[in-house]
């Protein structure tokens, strides 16, 4: 059962225009006005936080005191098993500057060499900040493996390695649709609708 009035107005916590037309997109059925950290020109916070959970919160909170609506932020990453978990929280910095992904896969297929583990997982996380402090955390991920070299040309960042499991497939080979409805993002995506819903 709801507990708290629904929401009407919410700020997303990021400066890019391309998640906020991604979420605008699913969430404009269920709240009323979206705008973003960007639009008001509010300050990108270091993403200091040792977890996905942790950099996803710190995000939303900072979001939600500046302009005092409801924030929501997301983090993600890639989490290779052989690499204790690498690139993990580190996956967007792995690409430097110039967001180079072809060099953050190349890293990974070299830290990685030829372990009999390849396993690895994406992981999304989504955090719902009110402005007195409470919070939902919505988490998706997908198990598959690292394969090398990178083969297809759709998504971005480290799809062109990544196989979910039982797929023969590369995400980089999926469409948008195929992709959601399997992936990290997808999942947790569903669980904040289901939420809204409720
Ligand atoms: P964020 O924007 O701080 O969450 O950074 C996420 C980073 O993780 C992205 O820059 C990508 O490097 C990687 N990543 C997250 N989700 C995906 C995905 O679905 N495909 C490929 N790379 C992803």
């Amino acid at each position: 059962m709801k507990n708290f009035k629904p929401i009407q107005k919410l700020i997303l916590a990021t400066h890019n225009e391309g998640k906020l037309r991604e979420f605008r997109e699913l969430l404009t059925p269920y709240i009323e006005t979206i705008v973003s950290a960007g639009m008001l020109n509010l300050p990108e916070p270091e993403e200091t936080g040792a977890t996905f959970t942790e950099n996803a919160l710190l995000k939303a909170k900072s979001a939600a005191s500046l302009s005092g609506v409801v924030a929501l932020a997301d983090d993600s990453g890639l989490c290779v098993s052989a690499l204790g978990g690498n690139p993990g929280i580190y996956s967007a910095r792995w690409a430097g500057p110039n967001k180079d992904f072809l060099q953050a896969m190349t890293q990974v297929n070299k830290e990685l060499g030829d372990p009999p583990d390849r396993s690895a997982y994406f992981i999304c996380v989504l955090a719902l900040v009110w402005p007195d402090g409470r919070q939902e955390i919505f988490e998706g991920r997908i198990d598959g493996d690292i394969v090398w070299p990178p083969q297809g040309n759709k998504g971005h960042g480290y799809d062109p390695i990544f196989r979910p499991k039982g797929e023969g497939r590369r995400f980089a080979e999926m469409d948008d649709a195929e992709k959601s409805a399997i992936s990290h993002r997808g999942i947790a995506t569903r669980k904040l609708l289901n939420f809204l819903r409720q």
